[in-house]
């Protein structure tokens, strides 16, 4: 342990610590320094600090959208703030402030415990509260975007903590201000929520999540509690458990394209999965990847996953350079099929 002033606080930096079981691929990398943020007080003192060691710094949530390299220079700063409060509530509605070291699963099913309703869609997804407005996370036809009211966060260029309002944020399908338009400027401290005291609320489009609902619900209406064990059940069966197979979820983005290129590609390949979307379509990437022969494929000691090509995940022992060297096999083979580029999710350190 090193102690370090920044500003009047002390930090507690930890020198290399190992982050296998703080990334959810658990690849062996070691952060040169290490420190856990407890109270948003620590931020300025953390960034200062920072600044004037000119070190990089990467904020950490629980790992669940990251490729990380061997060695991480500079501060990893693993945020652990923890709070939810009822900031507001009227007679249909209820806001609620989450503080952005909370579990994300842990806290969709505390708010459906409480009743406020609206995030059922979005239950299971690995990760914290403060990393969720950063790819604006999204399933089963919920993002969100669609429930935040507001981000509270430490603005480390005007060294000021603030909150941003939804539109500020910039939202967008996996994308946000905090993601590619001014990515390390916003540290997240708490992400704000308008949720529904009524379950007349409940977002059903997809089939699959019909079809479960109905099944758990059997003779009755489906209710909030049945929405979220349906969406439980889906993603168990769909999804490895990175605790037993370490992965990132989807490792690409569905690519979007004009309607003129969905229709030239369909005359070729008719059984093409995809969704209209605004002007364009977007198509199914776990279709292209498996299209083009990768489901179930290893590569060294790491692979496609065998029930869903859009996952790579980590057989132990695989590393950053070996999903990058599969990750870049897949793009340039769709590309070499279809003429469509992928873009990966998650974000490679450094
Ligand atoms: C099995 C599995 C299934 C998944 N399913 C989905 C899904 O259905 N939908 C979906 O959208 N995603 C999904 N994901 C991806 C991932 O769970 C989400 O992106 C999640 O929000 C990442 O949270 P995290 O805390 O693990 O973030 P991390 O991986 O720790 O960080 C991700 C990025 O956010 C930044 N960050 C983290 N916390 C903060 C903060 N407080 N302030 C500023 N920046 C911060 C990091 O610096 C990094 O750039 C899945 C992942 C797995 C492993």
């Amino acid at each position: 342990m090193v102690g370090a002033a920044g500003g009047s606080l002390m930090l507690e930096l930890q020198t290399q610590v190992s982050l296998q079981a703080l990334n959810s691929f658990g690849f062996n990398s070691v952060a040169e320094r290490y420190i856990e943020l407890t109270q948003p007080a620590q931020l300025p003192a953390l960034i200062d600090y920072c600044q004037e060691q000119v070190l990089p710094c990467l904020i950490l949530g629980g790992g669940s959208n990251l490729v990380l390299s061997a060695r991480v220079p500079g501060v990893v700063a693993r945020v652990r703030l923890r709070g939810i409060e009822v900031v507001s509530r009227s007679q249909q509605t209820v806001r609620v402030r989450v503080a952005a070291g909370e579990s994300w699963h842990e806290t969709v099913s505390w708010l459906l415990d409480q009743g406020f309703y609206g995030l059922e869609n979005l239950a299971l997804i690995p990760g914290t509260v403060g990393a969720s407005p950063v790819q604006n996370i999204g399933a089963y036809g919920v993002e969100l975007k669609d429930r935040v009211t507001a981000v509270h966060v430490y603005d480390t260029l005007q060294s000021q903590f603030t909150q941003l309002t939804p539109s500020e944020c910039q939202f967008s399908y996996r994308d946000s201000l905090f993601k590619s338009v001014d990515p390390g400027r916003y540290i997240i401290t708490a992400v704000e929520f308008e949720l529904f005291l009524n379950s007349d609320h409940l977002v059903l489009n997809y089939q699959a999540l019909q079809e479960t609902c109905a099944t758990i619900a059997g003779s009755q209406v489906v209710t909030p509690r049945h929405l979220f064990d349906a969406v439980c059940q889906l993603r168990r069966s769909k999804l490895p458990d990175p605790v037993r197979l370490g992965n990132a979820g989807s490792f690409f983005k569905n690519p979007h394209v004009s309607a003129a290129k969905f229709q030239a590609l369909k005359q070729t390949f008719s059984n093409l999965v995809a969704y209209p979307e605004g002007e364009g379509y977007k198509l199914a990437a776990g279709w292209l990847i498996e299209a083009c022969g990768w489901k179930g494929k290893h590569f060294e000691q790491v692979g496609v996953y065998d029930r869903q090509s859009l996952v790579l995940v980590n057989h132990g022992g695989g590393d950053r350079i070996q999903i990058e060297s599969l990750a870049v096999q897949i793009q340039d083979s769709v590309y070499n099929a279809f003429g469509v580029r992928l873009e990966p999710e998650p974000r490679y350190y450094p």
